[in-house]
């Protein structure tokens, strides 16, 4: 293959902007060179990006584990990430299948292609379910043949304000200042579903209705906000239930995610935003109950697997907790 090829800075662990020096890159099927400094995709342990940052974590079996950010160029940062994550897992995911075919481990290999991002989910150990969760771009894709998925399942993830599971999409808050000698702005980027966009967006157009400047990118960011949970699909009805459900209104969230279940069988998300719900109200059974539905759907979806055992952990059930573990390879030995 063509190695991927690109500009990049490095960003030193104590400073916050990123060395005057720009020097190129390249990744290809097996290699991430940045500089004169070369990496086997295999020991990249994760990658984690920030607009144009990407955070690298290099777990080699023959050297400490090292850590390296970079400020990317010349290529959108969100392809590199994507690059460097579909072909680490695959060859990470190969090499547990020859670990396991020589012998070193006993439960049989078994994995999944993400159907967003494409890359290798390995779910050896994990119960066989009609969804797998992927790690690498948080999306959970039906992947059981003869379930049917929903047409846009892969835009749907964890809000990274809220926490629910939603459609999260791309936010600038843009807050304008003039403080008479001196005027700037201040703008920053997350991913965030709609109910959690229009709170901000009003709450930006508050902000910056005393200087002009700052009122076109509210109406704007408050316009995107109202309009975003059209595309929702087989999910609609999601945005208004996850309210209710944060609310605490839980017999009308309930109702909601009733009615998404008709259309989607199999939604991990919504058992889990359920999950989310009870456990805020401390209704931990049920918040448990629901959230071993969670993981019926989809056995490896880390956040219902998280929370779940922080509702047998507050029960204090420990025979439940000590089971949840074992159904978690690699905590279970
Ligand atoms: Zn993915
Ligand atoms: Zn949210």
């Amino acid at each position: 293959m063509d190695p991927l090829r690109f500009r990049f800075r490095t960003i030193e662990p104590t400073a916050d902007a990123p060395t005057y020096r720009r020097q190129s890159g390249s990744c290809d099927d097996k290699r991430l060179q940045l500089g004169s400094r070369h990496w086997d995709l295999g020991d990249l342990a994760a990658v984690e990006r920030d607009d144009s940052r990407l955070l690298l974590i290099l777990n080699a079996s023959d050297a400490p584990p090292q850590t390296c950010t970079i400020s990317v160029s010349r290529i959108d940062p969100a392809e590199l990430k994507r690059h460097l994550d579909v072909q680490r897992s695959r060859i990470r995911a190969e090499r547990n299948r020859l670990r396991l075919a020589t012998g070193e481990r006993s439960a049989p290999f078994r994995q999944a292609l993400c159907r967003s991002c494409e890359a290798t989910i390995d779910l050896t150990g994990f119960a066989e379910t009609p969804q797998a969760f992927c790690p690498y771009c948080q999306t959970i894709s039906t992947v059981q043949p003869g379930v049917s998925p929903a047409a846009n399942e892969t835009e749907f993830r964890l809000c990274e304000v809220c926490g629910m599971f939603s459609r999260p999409q791309s936010f600038t808050s843009f807050y304008f200042y003039y403080l008479v000698v001196h005027s700037g702005f201040h703008a920053r980027r997350t991913m965030r579903c709609p109910a959690c966009m229009r709170a901000a967006a009003w709450k930006m157009l508050a902000a910056n209705l005393l200087f002009v400047v700052g009122v076109l990118p509210s109406c704007v960011q408050l316009t995107r906000a109202y309009r975003s949970s059209r595309g929702n699909g087989e999910f609609a009805g999601l945005d208004p239930a996850n309210l209710r459900a944060r609310r605490g209104r839980l017999d009308k969230a309930i109702e909601g995610y009733r009615q998404i279940l008709q259309r989607v069988p199999c939604a991990a998300g919504i058992h889990y935003n359920l999950g989310l719900a009870l456990y805020t109200q401390r209704d931990l059974p049920h918040a448990a109950a629901v959230l071993e539905l969670a993981l019926a759907d989809c056995a490896n979806y880390e956040p219902a697997y998280r929370l779940l055992l922080r509702c047998y952990e507050q029960m204090s059930q420990p025979d439940q907790l000590q089971t949840l573990s074992h159904r978690w390879p690699g905590l279970s030995g």
